[in-house]
C-alpha cells in the first residue's frame, strides 16, 4: 500500500503480539513524525537488547551472559523449582519474598488454538533438570486461566511418576487473569497455601 520502507515497517509492526494492522499503521506513523534522534533511541535500544541480553541456558529467565543471576545465587534452595509462563511471571513471583528457590521458564503455555504444544515450550529441558539437579519439588506456578490450568495438569503428569512432589499454587487468584496482574499478597498466599497435585 504504501511505498517500501513505511510498508517494511508497517509489516514489521504488525507481527508484534496485540498489534493488528490498523494499530501497526498508527505507530508506523508515529514513528515516521518522531524527531529522528528519538526514533533511533528505539531503534539502538532493540539492538542492544538483541546484542547483550539472552536467556538463561538453565531457567530461561533472561539474562546477560550464559546464567542469570537467580541460579548463580547458591543461597537460594537447588532443590525447589517454580516453573512460569514468562520471565516477567519471576517479577511478580520475587516481589512476594516468599520464595527462595530456583524457576523454570516454560517461554508460554499450551494453547491449542495458537498452535502450541508441550514441544514448543521449554519443557524438555525441565525434565533434563530433574535429576541433575535433584530436584524434589516442583511448584506448577502457571497462569490461573484455562491454559495454566491445561499446562499445569500436563506438567503434573510427566512428572509425578518421576517421583518429585509436584504441588499448585493454590486458588484465590482471580480466574481467567495473569499471575502478573496479582498483588504480592495474594500471590504470596497462593505459594504458601500450594497444594499437592493427584495425578
Ligand atoms: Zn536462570
Amino acid at each position: 500500500m504504501y511505498a517500501g520502507p513505511v510498508q517494511d515497517l508497517i509489516d514489521e509492526l504488525g507481527r508484534l503480539p496485540g498489534v493488528g494492522p490498523k494499530s501497526a499503521q498508527r505507530i508506523a506513523f508515529h514513528l515516521l513524525k518522531l524527531p529522528k534522534d528519538d526514533a533511533l533511541r528505539l531503534a539502538s535500544v532493540i539492538t542492544e537488547v538483541k546484542e547483550r541480553i539472552s536467556f538463561c541456558r538453565r531457567c530461561f529467565n533472561v539474562c546477560e551472559g550464559e546464567e542469570c543471576e537467580l541460579c548463580l545465587d547458591t543461597r537460594r534452595d537447588p532443590t525447589l523449582v517454580c516453573v512460569v509462563e514468562e520471565p516477567r511471571d519471576i517479577v511478580a513471583v520475587e516481589k512476594t519474598q516468599e520464595f527462595k528457590g530456583r524457576y523454570h521458564v516454560l517461554q508460554g503455555a499450551i494453547s491449542p488454538i495458537e498452535g502450541i504444544g508441550p514441544e514448543q515450550l521449554r519443557v524438555k529441558e525441565l525434565l533434563a533438570r530433574m535429576d541433575a539437579e535433584g530436584i524434589a519439588e516442583v511448584i506448577l506456578c502457571t497462569n490461573p486461566n484455562i491454559e495454566g490450568e491445561a499446562t499445569a495438569m500436563y506438567l503434573a503428569r510427566l512428572l509425578k511418576p518421576l517421583g518429585v512432589k509436584v504441588t499448585r499454587i493454590a486458588s484465590g487468584l482471580p480466574v481467567g487473569g495473569d499471575l502478573e496482574y496479582a498483588d504480592e499478597l495474594t500471590l504470596g498466599r497462593a505459594l504458601e497455601g500450594r497444594r499437592e497435585v493427584e495425578a
